[in-house]
């Protein structure tokens, strides 16, 4: 509050103002690079870096992460190009990335999902090999290493997401993180309609910038990180000593040797546990458990993709799987040990009954039949 009153007493209520700056030196330092960019949200940090790194044509992209990924780059004019991913890391499989590159590729864009990093290496070095630009979307991966070092520091440039349900939140906002100068300076310009002073305009820009109530949120959110991190952590593994032995849950774990902020705690529902992901999901909020079936059903099946791309380069057997299999349960600063305890009982006893259960719950509606696609020439977007 008394970081709001100073933006109000200021007066300064966007465009560059000290909090944004000071958050900005805040999101850099934590990711060990020179220049952090906030930006209004996560969304606009994507496509802003996109622009920023010159990408065009083509770019391989993971179909198993939040749609704003894909959407980022096809609202630039781009086709994404899903790669599938690997089963045990849930990230794009570096083993299948070459085949996919096309004369018409610019660049890669992984995306380190759960806050567990990406083959950093090898995506790298395939980079390096096909001149493409490298990019990722660290939406969930902000205070978080890969092989010791910061995830932030990787590729030509990476983003974070700020939103409300993220593990350090300015109620929506986001960030283009990166070490190199030239491509700072051209996401600076993009990130303000492409002023580089009060009347002269040098780029095609657009308005990604952060308020300043935003960055005050976003800093005192930034100083809880310790705290954030420590709850969600004793959350992950009360999670696990309660979920041991129950046939078929298995909680997705995390690197020891790594930094992780655990702001997410998977589940992964096999065949064994008698009852599907889907019946499970039902089970836990009818008892007003929000446990969320990210990502389904992976970007390459929904729209404009399902419909814009060829269904052979459609194929995604490990997507799917996960997509099918994976369930997210609640975790954070509200949620308690006593909580775990009920929701790992109910998952407990839901695996229990399993078979009868299933047949007794409600049989869903069919699916609803798919509206007309939108138009995807970029217009007409009733957001
Ligand atoms: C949250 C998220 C985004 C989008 O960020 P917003 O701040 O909601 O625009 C993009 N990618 C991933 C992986 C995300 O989880």
């Amino acid at each position: 509050m008394a970081r709001i009153e100073g933006v109000l007493d200021r007066n300064w209520l966007t465009n560059g103002g000290p909090l944004v700056e000071e958050f900005e030196g805040e999101v850099a330092a934590v990711s060990g690079v020179r220049h952090a960019i906030a930006t209004c949200n996560g969304t606009l940090a994507l496509e802003i870096a996109i622009s920023a790194a010159g990408l065009a044509g083509e770019v391989i992209t993971t179909p198993f992460t939040f749609v704003a990924t894909a959407h980022a780059l096809r609202r630039l004019g781009i086709t994404p190009v899903f790669c599938d991913v690997d089963p045990v890391t849930h990230n794009i499989d570096p083993a299948q990335v070459e085949r996919l590159v096309t004369p018409r590729t610019t660049g890669i864009l992984g995306v380190h999902l759960w806050g567990r990093p990406c083959a950093v290496d090898e995506l790298t070095d395939i980079a390096d090999r096909h001149g493409l630009r490298l990019l990722f979307d660290a939406s969930h991966a902000l205070a978080c290493s890969s092989g010791g070092r910061m995830i932030g520091g990787f590729g030509a440039a990476e983003t974070f997401s700020f939103h409300a349900t993220k593990f350090v939140n300015s109620f929506e906002g986001g960030a283009i993180v990166t070490d190199d100068d030239a491509l700072a300076e051209r996401a600076r310009l993009i990130r303000n309609f492409g002023f580089a002073d009060y009347d002269q305009v040098r780029a095609l820009g657009t308005n990604g910038k952060m308020a300043e109530v935003a960055a005050a949120m976003g800093l005192t959110s930034l100083e809880s990180r310790d705290r954030f991190t420590a709850v969600n952590h004793q959350n992950h593994a009360a999670y696990r000593t309660g979920l041991a032995g129950v046939q078929g849950i298995e909680v997705v774990p995390y690197d020891d040797e790594e930094l992780t902020t655990r702001q997410y705690v998977v589940v992964e529902v096999d065949e064994t546990a008698g009852l599907s992901r889907d019946d499970l999901q039902e089970v836990l909020w009818a008892e007003n458990v929000l446990a969320r079936r990210y990502f389904y059903p992976g970007c390459h099946r929904v729209e404009p993709y399902v419909t814009e791309q060829d269904e052979q380069r459609l194929l995604m057997p490990a997507t799917d799987r996960l997509a099918h299999r994976l369930l997210t349960l609640p975790t954070g600063t509200g949620v308690d040990a006593t909580d775990i305890d009920v929701i790992a009982g109910i998952i407990e006893r839901a695996v229990e009954l399993g078979p009868l259960l299933a047949s007794a719950l409600p049989r869903r509606q069919p699916a609803p039949t798919p509206v007309a696609p939108m138009p995807s020439d970029g217009q007409a977007s009733p957001e």
